[in-house]
């Protein structure tokens, strides 16, 4: 599973209302992170693998 960060547009491994990979909080701005089926494209260690 993999959620988008909207602002940015990267999408990172994880969850709308967890923790992504790399760590990002997406209770913080949850405006910001929608669930998607799209590639993972974060470069940061836990997302990437
Ligand atoms: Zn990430």
């Amino acid at each position: 599973m993999a959620v988008k960060h909207t602002p940015t547009g990267i999408v990172h491994s994880g969850v709308k209302g967890g923790r992504t990979g790399c760590g990002f909080n997406t209770n913080e701005n949850p405006t910001h992170w929608v669930d998607s089926h799209s590639t993972i494209t974060c470069d940061k260690n836990g997302c990437k693998n």
